[in-house]
């Protein structure tokens, strides 16, 4: 790593724990997993500035901090099997690689998942799955799901994701009306339901239902 790069990470890394990143194993995961091959294209060089970026097909890479907060969030273990709704560029899943045991990710836009993989396979990422698909229904062949994570946004939990989760269980996602701000929740099935807290508000894209036809 030459200086510069090394000032760019412990900046990257200050910037997370400002914001409100704590946990250190999700610290470490992003420390880890550079966010520079994930932005391509006109915006490359704003790889490590805590900012959502566009990407492919009209969609966004989510903010480090709120990756961070999100991924937080999960209270992920090593023994987890992960679903997350929405690959996007795939820096999200890559994270979440590092902290659980398997990890599907779905995306409606084959592209995406297609320039995810390669990005998987050259970092050796073996234990994280990109999978074309309408993830409103979730992956009912993999389900359930320890810890299920939503990066685009429904007006209500989806019905068929909070059926995957186990019981013990834990997804976060956000949800609202308005494509301006939504709140982000955490759903926790118990023995008897499921429990609902409110997060904070946040911005995403919104979940669309259906395939994307490939441009
Ligand atoms: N987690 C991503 C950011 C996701 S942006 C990252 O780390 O880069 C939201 C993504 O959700 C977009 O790529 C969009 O195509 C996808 N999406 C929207 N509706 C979907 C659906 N019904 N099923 C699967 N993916 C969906």
């Amino acid at each position: 790593m030459t200086p510069a790069e090394a000032e760019r990470k412990m900046q990257f890394l200050f910037a997370l724990r400002s914001r409100g990143v704590t946990d250190r194993r999700v610290l470490e995961a992003m420390e880890k997993v550079d966010r520079g091959p994930f932005v391509r294209g006109l915006f490359a060089n704003r790889a490590y500035e805590d900012m959502p970026l566009p990407i492919a097909c009209g969609q966004t890479i989510s903010q480090p901090s709120v990756v961070g907060m999100m991924t937080e969030a999960l209270q992920i273990t090593a023994r987890d099997k992960v679903l997350e709704v929405g690959t996007g560029s795939g820096y999200q899943a890559a994270i979440l690689a590092q902290l659980a045991r398997r990890v599907y990710t779905v995306d409606r836009h084959a592209r995406l998942v297609r320039e995810a993989r390669l990005i998987f396979d050259e970092m050796g990422l073996t234990n994280v799955m990109a999978i074309t698909a309408d993830g409103s229904f979730g992956l009912p062949e993999q389900a359930p799901f320890d810890r299920i994570l939503v990066t685009a946004a429904a007006e209500d939990p989806p019905g068929p994701l909070l059926a995957q989760m186990k019981e013990g269980g834990i997804m976060v996602l956000p949800v609202g009306q308005s494509d301006h701000v939504q709140s982000l929740i955490r759903v926790r099935r118990t023995a008897s339901g499921y429990e609902y807290d409110e997060l904070r508000k946040v911005r995403f894209v919104p979940l669309v239902e259906g395939l994307a036809r490939e441009t």
